[in-house]
């Protein structure tokens, strides 16, 4: 059993467990080792069953009276089992579950934990949890609680993971030198996940997360300055010679640039002029005009003679850049193509030779863009647009498309400057800090269900004045179907309310080219209203669009937020956010504040990682920020900074990782890059 042992190998897990499993993107016994808690229940407090309570969980230690006994109850079959300690007894029961009769020895000893309820003036425990329990029996636990999902209950997950560790047998190959654990005093790692999992101790467990937040981190790091390096090593760059004055290309534009968008792209010009490779961030908040940036840029490496690539995390949004391109390439005699997944193979093949042949000289896509197939003739430029969607590794295929083309990343995330240094310290960043003129601010306001009536007449007024609306319903987490049904009975329930507008609907168990045409039809007005879940949260644009209505909004985090608000207030039109929310809970209430205070992306950003506790449900990937396993970017600051140091450390001694000391980081290194994990 290794680290990238299939999960089915362990003893309970089959076939139909394993797909369930799947889903919390469980695959490996490493991917189960790495399913960290997200909070813990201390059951180490033992109470006697005279001090039951029936407000709160209760763990305890009792015997059994007797064998069970069951009895039907219409279609329930319940099973009682009697149980007693020192200070009295109580009935545990099961519904439906005949077994527990005879599941327990008479007069033998089992740690309980349930609640209380009071049926008939009677006191009983349903369904409590169980384990038997030895002589070395000392006292309860702290016990884990897991991220879980539809059919894997805690005790299963518990009951893996248990297996999982006792399999490993404390047997895990060290993956951080000695010389680095010492230095920043780092637990062991087998320590760490038996102690992440199951704590013996508070202290223990603090040790554990410290030390698994830093290996985290530390290999992030260390992927990103290897990255560095290889890219500096790679000197050399086009020198892009024929760069003309920026006014010529913005001639061609139906608006002037802004001064960020200058500044950005003067900047650009000394990289693609310098003879350096460009590695290029450019950051700038949802509607400052990044594709503008993008454009002139392409335009420059094509006047120079290449290719230009651009990849786009969604197809709706690849071919929202392609008409954009067209827009101003096409009669200025440049020839623009699209190549995306749901393309047929006739469509793709002459989209292939024409890449190949250098006729194409504008390429935006999807992935399809850095697959194997695709051979390019010459590629100056590659550009990803919302870049935190891509991994390193494809970042990486893409810029080997060509002999080290320069490259530019564009991301709307507004991540905090300190943070965006040490995330991105492959990169140089420019910071679009600037929206075009004639923006109109957006009207934000948070209000609960109680309203739906009067937005529903607001959003008929906005269509009778030819304005058009978006509709949120949140994602249902690791429930695909349930989201479905949540969009399509919403856009019923809608259509009923406002019978004259056209109405549609985009959700996430549509194919690619549904999606688009819904998105197309929308873009082009013969839709006035589109309800979606958040897969429109990147990139789209439609000026006319001038009400952005989120429901559930507390679901959201608040960088997401301001994503989806930003898809409104792009045209002329005076736009509005609507967040509707009937949570009460105090983050909750100063989510909403902040939105309706505050259109400064980095300050809700800022925000945003603040108000998240460590492991909390909605995870750091709508953020834009690389999915953690286990570390807050916010709140382990401190050990980031650490890790960046030791990763500097380690490739400062040993840049090729070839000492003997250094083989485990190696090891788990590849093994690392293998899995998708690196979302960068
Ligand atoms: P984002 O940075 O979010 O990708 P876009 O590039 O999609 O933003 O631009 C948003 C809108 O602003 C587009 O309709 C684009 O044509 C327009 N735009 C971009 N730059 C300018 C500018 N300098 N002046 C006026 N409009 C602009
Ligand atoms: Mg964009």
């Amino acid at each position: 059993m290794e680290w990238n042992s299939p999960i089915t190998e362990l003893k309970n897990i089959g076939e139909q467990r394993a797909k369930k499993l799947a889903k919390l993107h469980i695959l490996t016994l490493g991917d189960l080792l790495t399913h960290y808690p997200r909070d813990y229940k201390d059951r180490s407090r033992l109470v006697t069953i005279s001090e039951l309570s029936e407000t709160e969980e209760n763990t305890f230690v009792a015997r059994i009276r007797r064998e069970g006994v069951s009895t039907r109850r219409g279609k329930l079959t319940i099973t009682y089992v009697q149980v007693y300690d020192d200070t009295g007894e109580i009935p545990l029961l099961w519904y439906n579950q005949i077994y527990m009769k005879t599941t327990f020895q008479k007069d033998e000893a089992y740690l309980f934990t349930g609640r209380v309820q009071k049926k008939y003036g009677r006191r009983e425990i349903a369904s409590p949890e169980y384990e038997k329990i030895g002589d070395s029996f000392a006292g309860g636990k702290i016990v884990p609680v897991y991220p879980a999902s539809d059919g894997l209950s805690q005790k299963m997950l518990r009951t893996y993971l248990l297996e999982a560790l006792e399999w490993i047998q404390g047997q895990l190959p060290e993956n951080l030198p000695l010389w680095l654990r010492k230095k920043y005093r780092l637990a062991e790692r087998n320590f760490a996940i038996q102690n992440i999992h199951f704590p013996m101790t508070e202290t223990a467990f603090y040790d554990a997360r410290r030390r698994l937040v830093f290996e985290e981190l530390f290999f992030m790091q260390s992927a990103l300055l290897s990255l560095k390096q290889r890219m500096s090593q790679k000197g050399e760059g086009i020198c892009m010679e024929h760069v003309e004055a920026l006014e010529d290309f913005e001639g061609f534009l139906p608006f002037q640039m802004t001064n960020a968008q200058k500044k950005v792209l003067s900047e650009i010009q000394k990289d693609m002029t310098g003879g350096k490779v460009m590695n290029r961030l450019v950051q700038g908040d949802v509607g400052s005009g990044k594709t503008a940036v993008a454009m002139a840029a392409a335009y420059w490496a094509i006047r120079n003679g290449y290719q230009v690539v651009m990849m786009a995390p969604t197809e709706v949004l690849a071919e929202q850049h392609m008409q954009s391109f067209a827009e101003i390439f096409t009669p200025l005699g440049i020839r623009v193509l699209c190549l995306t997944g749901s393309m047929t193979a006739k469509e793709k093949r002459t989209a292939l030779a024409e890449i190949a042949n250098g006729n194409a000289q504008m390429i935006v896509g999807t992935h399809a863009v850095i697959q194997k197939g695709v051979l390019y003739d010459q590629v100056g430029l590659v550009i990803t647009d919302e870049q935190h969607r891509f991994g390193v590794r494809q970042r990486g295929m893409l810029a080997q498309k060509g002999e080290n083309p320069h490259v530019l990343v564009m991301t709307a995330t507004p991540i905090p400057r300190t943070l965006a240094l040490i995330l991105y310290g492959d990169l140089d960043i420019s910071i679009i800090d600037e929206l075009p003129p004639g923006r109109q601010a957006i009207d934000t306001i948070a209000v609960n269900g109680t309203y739906r009536q009067r937005i529903y007449t607001f959003l008929g007024k906005q269509k009778a004045e030819g304005r058009q609306a978006y509709v949120i319903c949140p994602m249902i987490e690791e429930n695909e179907k349930l989201e479905v049904e949540n969009v399509l009975d919403y856009t019923e329930k809608l259509q009923e309310a406002l019978p004259d507008c056209r109405i549609a609907c985009v959700h996430g168990r549509m194919k690619a080219k549904e999606k688009q045409e819904m998105m197309s039809a929308f873009a082009c007005g013969n839709t006035d209203i589109l309800v979606s879940t958040t897969v429109i949260e990147v990139g789209i644009n439609v000026p006319n669009a001038t009400v952005m209505l989120i429901e559930n909004a507390e679901r959201f985090g608040l960088a997401q937020l301001h994503q989806l608000r930003g898809r409104v207030g792009r045209g002329a039109e005076k736009s509005y956010c609507i967040l509707v929310s009937d949570s009460k809970t105090k983050i909750a209430r100063e989510r909403m504040q902040i939105m309706t205070k505050t259109r400064d992306g980095f300050v809700i950003s800022e925000m945003d990682l603040k108000l998240r506790g460590p492991g909390e449900f909605f995870g750091v990937r709508q953020h834009g920020l690389p999915e953690m396993k286990i570390a807050n970017l916010y709140h382990d600051m401190f050990i980031l900074k650490q890790a960046q140091e030791a990763a500097a450390l380690l490739l400062e001694r040993d840049p090729e990782l070839v000492q003997e000391e250094h083989m485990g980081v190696r090891t788990y290194f590849t093994t690392w890059f293998e899995g998708k994990t690196v979302e960068l």
